[in-house]
């Protein structure tokens, strides 16, 4: 059978060694000069320091087999994500924490009072129609203003009543002082980065990657099946429209030795453009270099020209999913994979686990003689 895989990121990688090892032949094509995806990280050859090209990426799971799955090919450094934020001029933890809470109102609160004191300043909105009102039912005006407003409004170019309030779900505060920024048993880094993870998963005599290669839909040739990594939208040459994205936009600078004493500083004031500095030495905290390299990083609307990296998702995105999911349900021998083929935001765990549970739908197909879905995981 000849199978054609779309993207050398996480999910065609994963899709490609599962069928690979099944005993069948995968050839993958990346329109890019390396593979990785999103997930690629590159040395500094000035400074030595691994890179996150496209943002950093800190790997964090509960699912036993991804973990499982992952450190099969690379070794994993402990790695805890510690987020902080200049606000008005001071150096917060985030989460917002109880650490927080005190430092922001000049407050020495044990967790009951610190949770007392909130409910005390919660506004009082049965139904929160929006971003911005939920935040205040949650957290009431002063942080609402100083960790969620600013910082919203530079993500997402908009005002944060217009967002709805859904994207928000649970209370945003810890009443103890735990900084850890994921709740997930298994956290950690590549010893190598992301690059050389994927390069091992690739590494298989039955798979053949080609770089620099961008495949046409239209003129693509003749495959049994594709599995396509790339943007729904951009399969059927956008021709109901564009979904909607995010971009961001990487300043990359460099410095001597500790430029600010953390991997990722966020900025919450909507008078400073950029939402957060990212100092990629510290993503590394097992090695030393001298020199350092860090991201300032700012959001915008994607055009057609940038690399689309959150999808809006918002209501008339959602129709025009819609209509893009009927058109691919109706392409045979097509499966939509990973984020820009469902159109989702993953992390990186639950892109292996959706790629391990598609190849396996493949697998299961081919041995029943059954037809092969569009989409193993629903876009909507
Ligand atoms: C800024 C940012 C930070 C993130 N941080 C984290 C994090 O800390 N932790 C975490 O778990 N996850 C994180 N993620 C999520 C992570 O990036 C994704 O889970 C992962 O990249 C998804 O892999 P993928 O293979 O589906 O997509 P991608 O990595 O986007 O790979 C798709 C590939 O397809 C190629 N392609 C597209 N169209 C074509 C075509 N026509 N022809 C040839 N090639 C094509 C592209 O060049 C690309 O290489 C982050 C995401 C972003 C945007």
């Amino acid at each position: 059978m000849s199978i054609l895989i779309v993207g050398a990121g996480l999910s065609g990688a994963v899709i490609g060694r599962e069928l690979a090892e099944a005993g069948h032949a995968v050839t993958i094509l990346d329109a890019r000069p390396h593979i990785g995806g999103n997930c690629h990280t590159e040395r500094d050859p000035d400074t030595g320091v691994m890179v996150h090209v496209y943002g950093p990426h800190i790997f964090h799971t509960d699912d036993q087999g991804v973990w499982d799955y992952v450190t099969r090919f690379a070794t994993f450094e402990p790695y805890k994500n510690r987020v902080k934020s200049t606000v008005g001029g001071q150096v917060y933890s985030l989460p917002v924490n109880l650490h927080t809470i005190n430092q922001f109102f000049g407050t020495a609160m044990r967790p009951d009072e610190a949770r007392a004191f909130i409910a005390e300043r919660a506004e009082d909105i049965p139904e929160p129609q929006n971003f911005e009102e939920q935040a205040l039912a949650f957290v009431g005006r002063d942080l609402y203003e100083a960790f969620f407003k600013g910082y919203t409004e530079k993500q997402w170019g908009c005002d944060p009543r217009e967002l709805p309030a859904s994207i928000l779900k649970r209370l945003p505060l810890r009443f103890n002082y735990d900084d850890n920024y994921f709740f997930h048993k298994y956290q950690g880094m590549p010893r190598d980065g992301y690059t050389a993870l994927i390069q091992r998963i690739l590494d298989h005599p039955v798979i053949t990657v080609q770089l620099n290669t961008t495949y046409d839909p239209a003129t693509g040739g003749d495959w049994d099946h594709v599995f396509w990594s790339g943007p729904l939208d951009g399969y059927f040459n956008y021709d109901l429209g564009r979904l909607g994205y995010r971009t961001l936009n990487f300043e990359r600078f460099t410095a001597q030795g500790d430029y600010q004493g953390c991997a990722v500083m966020n900025y919450g004031d909507r008078d400073v453009p950029h939402t957060r500095i990212t100092e990629h030495k510290h993503f590394s905290p097992w090695e030393e270099h001298e020199g350092s390299v860090l991201y300032r990083e700012t959001s915008a609307e994607a055009g057609p020209d940038d690399i689309p990296y959150y999808p809006i998702r918002l209501v008339a995105e959602k129709e025009l999913l819609t209509r893009y999911i009927a058109q691919a349900q109706a392409t045979p021998g097509v499966t939509f994979v990973g984020r820009l083929g469902t159109y989702r935001y993953l992390d990186m765990d639950v892109t292996i686990r959706e790629a391990l549970d598609t190849a396996q739908t493949w697998l299961d197909t081919q041995k029943a003689g059954t037809a092969m879905p569009a989409f193993v995981n629903a876009p909507l």
